[in-house]
């Protein structure tokens, strides 16, 4: 899956959440995550941040957002 690093905090922009075909954005403490089990890897929404905090989980440090984005997307 996808998942949003910390350039997310602050942004004002939702155009990530306008483009998922499957609606798996969810709000966090102060930015936005996606549910790792809900992503179907499609990318499109890494083009359309205009903050560019979106990332494939295979990333080099992405291990810990990917759990910080579970764990927020798993409160709702
Ligand atoms: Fe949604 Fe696709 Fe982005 Fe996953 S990669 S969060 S399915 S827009």
């Amino acid at each position: 899956p996808y998942v949003i690093t910390e350039a997310c905090v602050k942004c004002k922009y939702t155009d990530c959440v306008d483009v998922c075909p499957v609606d798996c954005f969810y709000e966090g403490e102060n930015m936005l995550v996606i549910n790792p089990d809900e992503c179907i890897d499609c990318g499109v929404c890494e083009a359309e941040c205009p903050a560019e905090a979106i990332i494939p989980d295979t990333y080099q440090g992405a291990e810990r957002w990917l759990e910080i984005n579970r764990e927020y997307a798993e409160k709702w």
